[in-house]
């Protein structure tokens, strides 16, 4: 099979037909042989229905339903799991994507053998409430992730390589860092590609104010994690023996300096009158309070049974 495409909805029951229709469409046209997963998240305005109805109609239509919704990062990874195609495309299912750009994705990905190509919503119809904060966790991400030649991470239009789909788990709300976690997970070839963004046309969004709240948040844990789950001390036993020293260092010059002071029969001042001795006092024990934590988090990630669980590209 060509292509898989993976499509989370909640709540979008007036899109799919037209959706549906238009996906055929298109893959009529270019001959693609496909899959299209509709994953329901939960949905309650009927949308479960109107996929009945449609696969009625197309047998390459999969759908799957959620006994309740459990967000975006959620339905993709079920999508993930059973798509089939060599080429995995994920869109939104209000309309904002357009299907006519799946053939130059598809064709991107075979013939430069990208890993992951994400989409650019250039021009986009979004309220500016939307579009400047969008703006800054873009920087913040390609700071943070080293993506430097990525415009818009969070575009629901992705394309990918099967393996890529197989090799990561997409949780929480990380739906909005797959080139992150893709990268992390050692595939390198991750590009981009203009595309056109329409206004959505039905229903409203699903993701309100708090998506920014919670995506720097889900960056901050996405760094963390890849970057030291597998050697948690390294990072907070660093921090904590450095504070440690600084503050057991201070202690013992506050120290030397008073006994310096007393041999010289100079006038000297208390240890505890000193606000620094304070300061020197809480170093030491946030440090020693850091050492415990790497301590504590090696021991559950000897404990995890990812521990050993690493990303193989080729035997021969
Ligand atoms: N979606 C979902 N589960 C949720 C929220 C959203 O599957 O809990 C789907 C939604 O139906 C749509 C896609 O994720 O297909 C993107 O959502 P939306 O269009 O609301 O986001 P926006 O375009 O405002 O970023
Ligand atoms: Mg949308």
């Amino acid at each position: 099979m060509n292509i898989s495409l993976v499509i989370p909805l909640y709540n979008e029951a007036e899109s799919l037909p037209e959706l549906c229709t238009w996906i055929k469409r298109v893959m009529d046209d270019h001959a693609y042989s496909y899959e299209i997963i509709l994953i329901d998240d939960g949905s309650n305005d009927g949308s479960w229905e109107v996929i009945e109805d449609l696969k009625k109609e197309n047998a390459a239509i999969t759908g799957i339903q959620f006994r309740r919704n459990y967000g975006k990062s959620a339905a993709l990874n079920v999508g993930f799991e059973a798509a089939q195609g060599e080429v995995v495309i994920t869109m939104d299912a209000d309309l904002q994507d357009s299907p006519d750009e799946i053939p130059v994705l598809y064709r991107r990905i075979q013939e430069e053998k990208l890993d992951l190509i994400s989409g650019w919503k250039k021009k986009r119809y979004d309220p500016i409430t939307k579009t400047i904060p969008t703006k800054l966790f873009n920087a913040v991400t390609r700071k943070m992730s080293g993506i430097n030649n990525l415009h818009d991470f969070n575009c629901g239009l992705k394309a990918y390589r099967k393996e890529v789909v197989k090799s990561i788990e997409v949780y929480g709300e990380m739906h909005r860092y797959i080139p992150v976690i893709a990268k992390w997970a050692g595939f390198k070839r991750i590009e981009e590609q203009v595309v056109e963004h329409r206004a959505r046309k039905y229903g409203t969004t699903k993701f309100g104010f708090s998506r920014f709240i919670n995506g720097f948040l889900d960056l901050l844990s996405i760094f963390f994690v890849g970057k030291f789950s597998k050697r948690p001390m390294h990072f907070f036993g660093t921090l904590g023996v450095l504070s440690f020293l600084a503050g057991f260092g201070i202690t013992v010059w506050l120290i030397a300096d008073k006994l310096i002071d007393i041999s010289k029969g100079l006038a000297y001042r208390n240890v505890t009158d000193q606000p620094l001795f304070y300061i020197a006092l809480v170093a030491i024990i946030v440090g020693f309070q850091l050492f415990l934590t790497g301590f504590i988090a090696e021991l559950v990630s000897r404990n995890s049974p990812e521990r050993n669980h690493y990303q193989i590209g080729k035997r021969i």
